[in-house]
């Protein structure tokens, strides 16, 4: 779907689990045909972190992955287990800017646990992939879509991400083979 050239870079922030990223890596090359990269992990930025929230500023962790980039062909996509927020947000599953060709995706509220259930990590992992393809899919499209059952789709909580596929629908598909590099 994608030219060769263009690679996927994947940015582990903080504590995960690499067995995990890696089969991430796999899903996304899969989904994007494209090359994915996994960089070594960094911390995320002491002052992204607000104490009163107990939340990280996605914003300031977003331009931290920015300065990683090294040329505008790579996409980046950053991975949390730490919750996010915007100050006009309670909270943030992940933000993305297409221009600057970074997304962040946290971990946090994807987890059973956060909801007081039962560890999945089957379940997880499905959710964690089709945030991270709907993310890279967004730095590619620069918009989401409005069929609920392509990855594209904006979720608004786990319901939604579940009901959704892990792939485009014909419509994102199209416009992806479209998009110049
Ligand atoms: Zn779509």
């Amino acid at each position: 779907m994608m030219k060769a050239r263009q690679k996927i870079i994947i940015v582990p922030i903080g504590e995960l689990d690499f067995f995990q990223i890696n089969k991430l890596a796999g899903k996304l090359s899969e989904a994007f045909t494209s090359a994915v990269d996994i960089v070594q992990g960094t911390e995320p930025a002491p002052e992204a972190y607000h104490p009163g929230r107990l939340q990280y500023f996605s914003t300031v962790i977003l331009s931290k992955l920015e300065r990683l980039r090294a040329n505008n062909r790579e996409k980046l996509l950053g991975i949390i287990d730490e919750d996010l927020y915007i100050p006009t947000k309670p909270f943030v599953y992940h933000e993305s800017d297409p221009y600057a060709g970074c997304a962040l995706l946290s971990c946090y509220r994807i987890k059973q646990e956060f909801y007081g259930l039962p560890e999945d990590d089957k379940l997880v992992f499905e959710r964690v992939k089709k945030e991270a393809i709907n993310q890279v899919g967004y730095l590619f499209l620069a918009r989401y879509c409005r069929n609920p059952r392509c990855v594209m789709y904006r979720s608004t909580d786990m319901s939604d991400t579940d009901f959704k596929n892990d792939t485009f629908c014909d419509n994102c598909r199209r416009d992806m083979v479209r998009k110049p590099v």
